[in-house]
């Protein structure tokens, strides 16, 4: 038994691969992309009355994971790496289907295209569906997950004295809240949960089209040392 889906939209994303990226959504609220819609969707007509609601659901494929052989056992990077879950106990990337889920701010509703903020999705994100957050259904106070109960810990994050105008000069020339997105995200501690790194060990991402690079000077302590654009 098969059936097929076809993507309704296409994220532009501020994250260009998938190293620090938020492990959920809403973990970095200046995380911004654009959901471009494609045909038929992209008239207007299928996001009627979207502008009402704050925050949608979106289904998307986690198209940098698939695989073909399904995975029964996972391991959760939150659990540090080593300690195997069955996959429907966790939301790891490596899925049966290649299918996720990320409640996301809505900002705003374009022509044939939405507005978002507080995502954890890699640009080209294949998204298969968009549905209203509905808070009173969507949102269950007494709920628990013994697993992850709360929001990561979050650690310090500095700036070395060049990185910071860097990085104010390259948010204005983008028009993105780049100083925020770099803090929030790197506050998350990118790095996998198993390992502690030299201090002099240097690391880096892109985020828009700009280069960041970060050490530990401590291990629960990050700083900024460079922002840059590279060709
Ligand atoms: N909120 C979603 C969920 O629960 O289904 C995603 C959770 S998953 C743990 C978040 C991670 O997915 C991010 O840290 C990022 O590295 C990865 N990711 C995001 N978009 C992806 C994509 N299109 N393909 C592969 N991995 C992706």
């Amino acid at each position: 038994m098969q059936y097929g889906v076809t993507p309704v939209g296409i994220v532009r994303s501020c994250f260009k691969e998938k190293f620090a990226i938020p492990r959920q959504p809403q973990l970095a609220p200046a995380a911004r992309g654009v959901l471009e819609l494609l045909p038929p969707f992209d008239g207007g007509e299928a996001v009627a009355g979207l502008e009402q609601v704050s925050h949608v659901w979106l289904l998307f494929l986690f198209h940098q994971a698939l695989e073909d052989k399904p995975r029964l056992k996972v391991r959760p990077p939150r659990l540090g790496g080593n300690k195997s879950m069955g996959v429907f106990a966790t939301r790891a990337t490596h899925r049966p289907n290649g299918i996720g889920q990320s409640v996301v701010r809505l900002e705003g509703v374009e022509p044939g295209r939405l507005l978002l903020s507080g995502i954890d999705l890699l640009d080209g994100t294949p998204v298969l569906d968009i549905k209203p957050y509905v808070p009173y259904a969507d949102s269950v106070p007494y709920a628990h997950n013994a697993m992850a109960d709360a929001a990561p810990a979050c650690i310090g994050v500095s700036w070395a004295e060049r990185a910071l105008p860097q990085a104010r000069a390259h948010g204005e020339r983008l028009g993105e809240p780049l100083v925020a997105l770099i803090e929030q995200c790197l506050a998350q501690d990118p790095r996998p949960a198993y390992q502690v790194p030299p201090a002099e060990r240097v690391y880096g991402v892109r985020f828009w089209d700009v280069q960041v690079r970060w050490r530990y000077p401590t291990p629960q302590t990050i700083e900024v040392i460079e922002v840059c654009r590279e060709a």
